[in-house]
């Protein structure tokens, strides 16, 4: 798939940001939005000078909620950053590089604490931010899953859990050299939302997917 979808749209460029703190709002603002909408809450953040872990720690929380409003929930979204730069003040100097040298698993579990922090959001800030070899995935990923029959639901339960999609991303680069691993998974995440928008929302548009030759191979079996 990862192939299939390199050869049909190129390299993505993956995050799109200007520095790691950006991806890191980004990660935050992006939950339950769409990206149109972060772009104008980073607009913002880049009027106010607040792009950076000083000035987010400078600005007030009502500011910080009114210049997000574009991207919604401020009133989760908010503390959350002010938790995130708080957390990085009160145990790592304040420096993003100290944060990122922590073992990958420590670094999860310490970023999974933090509040309005769940794995697809830890996993975004490791592998786009930190430059930790997670896959990262999300439901763009849960429905090509689903339709190319690799995983289904266990029994009992509605959806397919998140750990479990992010192990199937991981088992399928196992084989790949580890060095290459990081730029695979941010390659691979990138396409998956690609493909997703453009055909495999919430209704499949399969006619001209770069992913439907292996579709017709999976519904064969
Ligand atoms: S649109 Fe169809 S072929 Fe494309 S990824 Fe979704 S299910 Fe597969």
């Amino acid at each position: 798939m990862h192939d299939a979808l390199f050869e049909a749209y190129g390299p993505q460029h993956w995050w799109p940001a200007k520095t790691p703190f950006e991806v890191i709002l980004g990660a935050y603002l992006t939950q339950n939005t769409a990206w149109k909408a972060v772009e104008r809450s980073i607009e913002n953040l880049c009027a106010a000078e607040a792009l950076t872990p000083a000035g987010l720690r400078r600005i007030s929380l009502e500011r910080l909620r009114r210049l997000i409003r574009p991207s919604g929930f401020v009133t989760r979204k908010a503390p959350a950053l002010k938790a995130f730069v708080a957390m990085l003040d009160g145990e790592f100097e304040g420096s993003l590089e100290t944060l990122a040298a922590m073992p990958t698993e420590a670094l999860r579990q310490r970023l999974l604490e933090l509040p309005g922090v769940g794995p697809e959001t830890a996993d975004a800030i490791l592998l786009y931010a930190l430059g930790h070899a997670v896959p990262v995935a999300d439901e763009y990923l849960r429905r090509i899953a689903v339709r190319h029959q690799l995983l289904a639901p266990s029994a009992g339960r509605r959806t397919i859990p998140y750990d479990a999609l992010a192990d199937l991303t991981r088992r399928a680069f196992a084989n790949d050299a580890l060095g290459a691993r990081a730029q695979l998974y941010n390659e691979f995440h990138a396409l998956t939302v690609a493909v997703g928008k453009a055909h495999c929302g919430r209704t499949a548009r399969c006619e001209g997917c770069p992913l439907a030759d292996d579709l017709n191979a999976a519904s064969s079996f």
